[in-house]
Order: structure tokens, then sequence, then C-alpha cells
């Protein structure tokens, strides 16, 4: 279950980066390693990863800030996010959950506990996110297994198809033009042609089709695509 899992890891002091992006990988978790939050931010462009395990204390940007600039991003706020601190941090860490910090994990720590911890946010998120992502009883986005499925069968989709749909499924009932799409699945410092879209609306409607939920990716002439279980 956790080898779907991609976790984005901030921390500027080299040796934790390399020890943290080691247990994981041993754990079967895909790693995103950045050395401060600008490196960070550029990875989201391209990735969306499944939880953030952020350093409080980093040069330039902070964690704390960096939450609050994920938490302001349509296509990125549901991201959990555990924040690594020193101990004493205590009176910081209100602040920290109020930015939107789903747990703390205190340095130095084992690397037991920061597994632990990254199942139990990732279970909690994974369950919530699960529920958002259901339309017509029929069609369901499960985030923590990265997996569709519909009327309870699996949906065999592609890593792009499958940001897509998620975004049509927490975004329905609106129309996106070509390249508000591409801002918010593929990220916003990918340069790609307009009609790539289209390609991957085609490959998600195919994907979708032999269970009926087709229909719902709905283009809306001279505009965009819509998600929508209204004709
Ligand atoms: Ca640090």
């Amino acid at each position: 279950m956790a080898a779907d899992s991609q976790i984005l890891v901030v921390e500027d002091e080299d040796a934790v980066r390399e020890l943290i992006v080691t247990t994981l990988e041993g754990a079967g978790y895909q790693v995103l390693p950045a050395a401060d939050a600008e490196q960070a931010q550029r990875l989201l462009g391209d990735n969306l990863p499944g939880l953030v395990l952020l350093d409080w204390m980093l040069p330039g940007m902070n964690g704390l800030e960096f939450t609050r600039w994920l938490k302001r991003d349509d296509g990125l706020r549901e991201l959990p996010v555990i924040m690594l601190t020193a101990r004493g941090d205590e009176a910081n860490k209100v602040q920290g959950l109020e930015a939107g910090v789903d747990d703390y994990v205190t340095k130095p720590f084992s690397t037991r506990e920061l597994l632990a911890r990254i199942k139990a946010v990732m279970r909690r998120s994974g369950t919530d996110a699960a529920e958002l992502v259901r339309i017509d009883q029929g069609l369901q986005i499960d985030m923590t297994q990265h997996r569709v499925s519909a009327n309870e069968q699996v949906v065999n989709v592609g890593p792009t198809e499958f940001r897509l749909l998620h975004f049509f499924m927490t975004h329905p009932e609106r129309v996106y033009s070509r390249s508000q799409l591409l801002d918010q699945v593929w990220g916003r410092n990918v340069y790609i042609e307009e009609r790539t879209v289209d390609v991957h609306i085609r490959r998600l409607r195919k994907a979708l089709e032999p269970f009926g939920f087709d229909e719902l990716v709905q283009t809306v002439r001279g505009v965009g695509y819509r998600f929508s279980s209204q004709a």
C-alpha cells in the first residue's frame, strides 16, 4: 500500500535529509528530497505527493510559511503536512496547527516513530480524501492506495489521468479552460501545449467508458472541460 505513496521531504541539513530518505525508501515510499522551500515549490510544480515532511527551521521561507503557502493553493491544500521540530518548540506548535500542520515529530526522532506518524497521518487524510472524492456512489478515488474504482472494480488509469480525475472530482460542476487545467494538474512551472490536455482527457474518458462514467467529463465548446453529473 505504501509503495505507491510519494513523500516530499524538505530538510536543509544534508545528514538528516539523507537519513530520512533512506528510512522512507526502505519502508517502500518514493521520496522527493528538497533542501529548502523554494526547491520544494519547484518539485510541486511537477509532482503531487501524498504527504509533506517538513523541517520547521529552514533557510529562506521557513516551514510555517511554507505550510501557509500550501494551504492557499487550491491544488495543494489537502496535502497532509508533518512538521519536524526541535525540542522546546511547544509554543510554536499551536501556530503550526492553526496553519494546517497535521502532526509533529520532535528531533531527534527514532525512525520507528517517524514511520508510525507518517502511516497514521496518511491513514487519516486518506479516509477523508476518499470520502471527499466519491461521486454518484459508483466512482471513487482512494488517495491512500492511489486507486480509482468504479462500481467497486479497479479502473486502470495512468498517473496524469489519476491527477486529472482527482482534480475534477474535487472541483465538480465548474468549467476549466485547458490552460487552467495545465496549471492545476500539471503544475505552473511546466510548459506543455494545451492540446496535451485533450490527449489525457481522451484517455481518461476511455478508461471510464466501460463503467459509463465517461460522460461525467464534459466538453464545454469554446471554453474547456467540466466534470459534472448533470447532462
Ligand atoms: Ca533545519
